[in-house]
């Protein structure tokens, strides 16, 4: 009786894995295509970060998007994660790098500047050829010092922290910026802060967007701009979706904030236009 209660069970759980593996492998398989036919599926999109001092925009993150005609349109927290496991994630840092240093040179066109972030794998910051390939891009392109951020999580730290310290001191010196996403969540990386070579920390966007009503994000989202101010770090808080919080933000001696409430990611031209129109106002909402 009771085999046959769970049965029906086993059987779809079996096909749901099945459906899944599927999937997963349709996703590398065409994704591996994509990132070598120069294909029009993959784009960058990109997404302001308001810097709270001066309310320009002088950073921004470029993210990743990908429609596929069959799939449709895959998130990247769905193909990220699967490109890790299948070990060509380096295959997709390496196309985003390469599409940011031309789109950087579309922003120097237009008299942008700009400082774009980058997010790599645990696998890029501690493979040694993504070290030295990352600076070679930048020196046979001559991006300048400062031009492009990296932006790495907290998971990478965990893995292997001598290695991962050695080759963020390296990508520093070479000229990247390089920061922590989302912070606060996942391993505590708390006690390696004093020995983290990285300029900015972002506050996971799951203590900043219920920030407004929530007294406990609050008090996290504070403790980590006073933790930050003691290690000299400066501090994005990401995932701002209205006018209170980025107003507390501003109060609190946040440098910059991001989010939906300032700009959803953009295609590159959109964002030039949009750049160029958040420059040019008198007045802004936030002031
Ligand atoms: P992330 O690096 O933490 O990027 C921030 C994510 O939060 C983005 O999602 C962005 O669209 C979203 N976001 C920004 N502001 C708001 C807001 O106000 N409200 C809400 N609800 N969401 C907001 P997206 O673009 O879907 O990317 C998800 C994650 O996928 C990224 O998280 C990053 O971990 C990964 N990812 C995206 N592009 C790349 C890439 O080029 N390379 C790698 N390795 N990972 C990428
Ligand atoms: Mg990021
Ligand atoms: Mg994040
Ligand atoms: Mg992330």
């Amino acid at each position: 009786d009771e085999a046959q209660e769970t049965l029906p069970m086993i059987v779809s759980f079996n096909n749901a894995l099945e459906d899944k593996y599927l999937r997963n492998l349709k996703i590398v398989n065409k994704l591996k295509q994509a990132l070598i036919g120069n294909s029009k599926h993959l784009s960058l999109h990109y997404q302001p970060k308001l810097n709270l001092q001066d309310n320009q925009v002088d950073h921004a993150e470029a993210l990743i998007r990908w429609n596929d005609p069959e799939l449709g349109f895959v998130p990247p927290d769905e193909f990220i994660n699967i490109a890790e496991q299948a070990g060509i994630i380096n295959s997709v840092t390496e196309w985003v790098l390469n599409q940011v240093i031309s789109d950087l040179q579309v922003f120097a066109k237009h008299d942008i500047e700009i400082c774009v972030a980058v997010n790599i794998s645990a696998q890029d910051l501690l493979n040694e050829n993504f070290v030295m390939s990352a600076r070679d891009l930048l020196r046979s392109n001559n991006v300048p010092d400062n031009a492009i951020e990296l932006e790495l999580t907290e998971s990478v730290i965990v893995k292997d922290a001598d290695k991962a310290i050695a080759h963020m001191k390296l990508l520093r010196n070479q000229g990247f910026v390089l920061s922590i996403d989302d912070f606060g969540t996942g391993y505590s990386s708390l006690s390696y802060l004093t020995q983290l070579p990285c300029d900015i920390i972002k506050i996971d966007k799951c203590f900043v967007m219920p920030f407004a009503t929530q007294t406990g994000e609050q008090a996290i989202c504070r403790a980590i701009l006073n933790l930050a101010d003691s290690f000299s770090k400066l501090v994005t808080a990401e995932g701002v979706e209205d006018e209170e919080t980025l107003a507390t933000l501003r109060k609190w001696g946040c440098q910059y904030a991001q989010g939906y409430y300032i700009s959803r990611p953009i295609p590159v031209d959109d964002f030039v236009l949009w750049v160029k129109d958040w420059h040019h106002k008198t007045f802004s909402p936030m002031t």
